[in-house]
């Protein structure tokens, strides 16, 4: 990188703010090293950094805590990453509005400390929801087991500030301050994988902690059995915050069972009464079914559930292959699930699988069989009837995580279709130098 650059950065954050050379090795994506990783301090600062990349023409990569910075192609060339890291501050909270607003650099697990401080919370909860930026969230639309009672992000985000690629910087939403003549922001940057300009600072709308929170443990003999259990607590008269739907494998790798059958995780908060009904409730649903054995978890074995199913794909396996989530309708889970991992046998892998069942999202982790060395090729070519069996079914396949030989032969993305004229006039519009995360999100943008 240029030196003249690198003293451009160093005067406006401080040169201990600025790292070059070794100094950037946390930083490697995909086997590339940045040329220099700058950590602003102020969303001037970060606007500042920005204007002088764009005018150099150099890449940036924006960096929250790096949990899903891999999702995408990989980067074009490497440029600069800049770090949220130092943008970490709660700027507002006011309890009798249930509203925050926070720099986009805060861990959602400081965030939810503070505002349980005065007893409220931000109904979300990603996959490492404790170490993951808010603005990290927001702009790969993470979500976790509760998006099946409180939604995505996209629910609860009120406004938005974000610093385009030229150095403007910009509110959406709620307490506009100057806005994007016609743009909604803040939903144009929930999921665009950082493309579209940096995130800074985000106000949400929260809610009061519940009184009482339990999760549920179901097991079944047979996938098609949860499945069936799933389908019967959706047309029932219970509110739970999640369903989630586990085959034998991801019982296994989350310590609830052996290596046969399924089980659905059923979240159930609110006052101790309302808990207390529909846990009898589902209890009284689910024993019409199949075999069926239903447990309660609450306090840290509760917790430790639901943190172990977000993280699936580092714990389903010693060495994990690939992830991939699949988007599909709900009446389609159980089904794709049996079929994925009788796909995944027939190349003699293994795969577990967690869905959040009412919502058709479903993660799929493909793991070693008994060869202990894998080929690409035969990652790739599984990863390729998983794609085609999720599309079959209507639905859609992401690829979350793989190696980069694997990436080299399967598509992240699916094709965009005919939305995507509309994703290149904005993408030309907000950053037409093309400096934010070349080539790494849907169709090369
Ligand atoms: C056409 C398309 C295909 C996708 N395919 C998949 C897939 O197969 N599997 C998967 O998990 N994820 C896919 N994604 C990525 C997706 O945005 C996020 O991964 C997110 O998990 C999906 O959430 P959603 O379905 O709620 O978002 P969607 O409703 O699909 O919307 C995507 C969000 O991202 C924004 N967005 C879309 N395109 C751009 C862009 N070019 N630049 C900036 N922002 C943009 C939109 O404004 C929207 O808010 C795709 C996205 C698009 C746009």
């Amino acid at each position: 990188m240029d030196a003249e650059l690198i003293r451009r950065l160093t005067a406006l954050v401080g040169e201990r703010h600025v790292l070059t050379g070794v100094e950037c090795s946390p930083y490697v994506l995909e086997g590339r090293t940045p040329e220099a990783v700058v950590f602003p301090g102020t969303k001037e600062e970060v606007a500042g950094v920005l204007a002088a990349a764009d005018a150099a023409g150099i890449p940036v990569t924006p960096w929250g805590s790096g949990t899903r910075i891999s999702v995408g192609m990989p980067p074009a060339r490497p440029g600069l990453v800049l770090s949220l890291k130092r943008l970490d501050r709660l700027l507002e909270h006011e309890p009798a509005d249930l509203t925050a607003t926070a720099e986009a650099g805060m861990t959602l697990g400081a965030f939810q400390d503070a505002l349980g401080q005065r007893g409220q919370w931000l109904s979300l909860d990603p996959p490492h929801a404790r170490q993951g930026t808010l603005g990290g969230v927001l702009a790969s639309n993470a979500s976790g087991p509760r998006r099946h009672l409180y939604g995505t992000a996209r629910d609860l985000l009120i406004g938005l500030t974000m610093v385009l690629a030229d150095g403007s910087i910009v509110r959406g939403g709620g307490k506009v301050v100057k806005n994007v003549a016609g743009y909604d922001l803040p939903k144009l940057a929930i999921g665009s994988f950082g493309t579209l300009g940096v995130i800074v600072e985000a106000t949400f709308k929260l809610r009061p902690r519940p009184d009482m929170d339990r999760l549920i443990v179901a097991t079944f003999e047979r996938v098609k059995d949860a499945g069936q259990g799933a389908r019967a607590i959706m047309a029932s008269d219970l509110i739970p915050s999640a369903v989630d739907l586990l085959d034998a494998e991801a019982m296994r790798a989350l310590g609830l069972g052996g290596r046969e059958g399924a089980a659905l995780l059923v979240g159930l908060d609110g006052l101790p009464e309302q808990v207390e009904w529909q846990s009898a409730e589902l209890a009284r649903l689910l024993a019409s079914g199949a075999r069926v054995e239903t447990r309660a978890l609450d306090g840290a074995e509760r917790d430790g559930a639901w943190q172990a199913v977000g993280e699936l794909s580092r714990c389903a396996f010693p060495e994990t292959t690939a992830v991939m989530t699949w988007g599909a309708l709900p009446t389609q889970v159980a089904d794709l699930v049996e079929h994925g991992g009788d796909i995944a046998r027939r190349h003699g892998l293994n795969a577990a699988f967690a869905a959040h069942a009412a919502v058709g999202i479903i993660t799929a982790v493909l793991g070693a069989g008994a060869e202990a060395k894998i080929a690409a090729t035969t990652v790739a070519a599984t990863l390729g009837d998983w794609r085609a069996l999720v599309r079959d079914a209507g639905g859609h396949g992401m690829l979350e995580w793989a190696p980069l030989a694997v990436k080299e032969r399967v598509p992240v993305w699916e094709p965009p279709g005919a939305p995507f004229r509309i994703m290149q006039r904005i993408k030309a519009e907000l950053d037409p130098n093309g400096i934010l995360n070349p080539g790494r999100f849907v169709g090369g943008i």
